[in-house]
């Protein structure tokens, strides 16, 4: 598999540090040699991201807030003037107020509705409009979810609504899409300690029960969720789209506890 993304050109949008879930994508791709590109949102994470763009040997390092368009723009029209063309884009973001992220769902204001819809949701929508005028040969489309779309989960609130909005977009763009052999598809995966993960209510406890009652019996990392990317992302995954693939150890497909987890 040496060089299965041989060739290929890659923007990978979302990395926060090297425990983000973006960078273990962007590693898996990198091992199989793709040239990538990376996004940061905010000076203060550039100096994250600069020197781990610099030791994968990418050289185009952009800055990127999504909620702003024309910063999209800006990030779509370097890459085309560099590489002309794009092959595949990963979209690792998501925001919400940390206030709403712990209680009731029922209590979300409209702001932040708005502002989490827009950043974890919509935010994917714009990327594609953008990356689709750069795929004329085809491409592949990423994004990140989790199984709070799906299914009731404490503390994950108006993040699980902006979850299942952003699944039913990649069903929506991927046959959008399609007939131009742009494949849109997202990984469901399992909780796994990010920055992100950080502002969710009781996080410790989630990985914990998912430790306990997923058939492998553990939680998921980066490097497995960046395997499972490589997958969709490149050729082995060229018959797969508007597919939302978990990649959680087998988690949700459990339907009761494991009546022999330890109690937490
Ligand atoms: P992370 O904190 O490492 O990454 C989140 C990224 O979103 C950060 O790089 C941040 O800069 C970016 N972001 C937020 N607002 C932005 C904005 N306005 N403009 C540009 N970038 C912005 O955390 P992560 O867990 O690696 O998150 C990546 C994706 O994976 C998210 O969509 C998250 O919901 C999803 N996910 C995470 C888990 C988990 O347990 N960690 C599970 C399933 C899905």
């Amino acid at each position: 598999f040496k060089g299965l993304m041989a060739g290929k050109r890659g923007l990978i949008m979302g990395v926060a540090n090297n425990r983000s879930i973006g960078w273990g994508i962007a590693q898996a791709c990198a091992r199989h040699g793709a040239e990538l590109a990376f996004t940061y949102q905010g000076d203060a994470l550039k100096k994250r991201v600069e020197p781990l763009a610099a030791g994968i040997g990418s050289k185009l390092v952009l800055p990127c807030d999504v909620t702003d368009m024309a910063s999209i723009d800006q990030t779509f029209a370097t890459i085309g003037k560099e590489w002309g063309e794009l092959d595949f884009v990963v979209h690792a973001i998501a925001f919400s107020d940390k206030d709403e992220l712990t209680g009731r769902y029922v209590d979300t204001t409209a702001d932040n509705f708005t502002k989490t819809l827009f950043i974890s949701c919509y935010s994917f929508t714009a990327i594609a409009q953008r990356a689709e005028k750069l795929m004329s040969k085809g491409g592949s489309l990423l994004t990140l979810t989790y199984y709070g779309a799906e299914k009731w989960m404490p503390h994950y609130n108006v993040m699980g609504v902006a979850k299942a909005a952003l699944e039913a977009s990649v069903r929506y763009m991927a046959a959008d899409l399609g007939p131009k052999n742009i494949r849109v598809n997202a990984i469901s995966a399992g909780p796994i300690k990010t920055l992100a993960a950080s502002g969710i209510g009781d996080f410790r406890y989630i990985l914990k029960w998912n430790e306990y009652n997923s058939p492998l019996r553990r939680t998921v990392t980066i490097d497995e969720v960046g395997d499972s990317g490589l997958y969709l992302l490149s050729e082995l995954g060229r018959g797969v789209t508007g597919e939302i693939m978990h990649v959680d150890a087998g988690y949700h497909i459990v339907g009761m506890k494991n009546p022999e987890a330890p109690d937490i």
